[in-house]
């Protein structure tokens, strides 16, 4: 577990300048999961004052982890643009249907995940990484 919540904090702090994140102190949780849950993770980014975030990871991340890291890796890209959409994600709690918004909020989130990802892999290739 200590291996994986390494790995974590390691890829929050090398994708918070590539997201314009570097003001905000992200928090890490492992959490036990409980019957009936199936997360991996999962975000808490305050808002309106955007300097904290918490990230929560359950053991289905961890079992990513060890099987598809690619997809490991985007689920942290992924968690951490939900900080980013989170001043859209404030207003639309007050005017949209919760299951609603979460739907809209998840399908930009994933768009804005693979744009990303996609982006970085050209970088990483163009600098000769990969
Ligand atoms: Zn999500």
């Amino acid at each position: 577990m200590k291996k994986v919540a390494k790995y974590i904090l390691e890829k929050i702090e090398e994708l918070k300048p590539v997201l314009y994140l570097q003001g905000y102190r992200i928090k890490l949780l492992n959490q036990p999961l409980e019957a009936g849950e199936d997360f991996s993770m999962e975000t808490e980014a305050e808002y309106p004052y955007r300097t904290k975030a918490t990230i929560t990871f359950w053991k289905k991340a961890v079992e990513k982890f060890e099987t598809d890291r690619e997809y490991f890796d985007d689920t942290i890209l992924h968690e951490l643009l939900h900080i980013v959409v989170a001043p859209l994600a404030d207003v639309g709690e007050k005017y949209v249907h919760d299951r609603v918004l979460e739907v809209a909020e998840e399908s930009v989130v994933d768009q804005l995940t693979v744009i990303i990802a996609e982006l970085l892999n050209k970088i990483r290739i163009l600098e000769g990484k990969r």
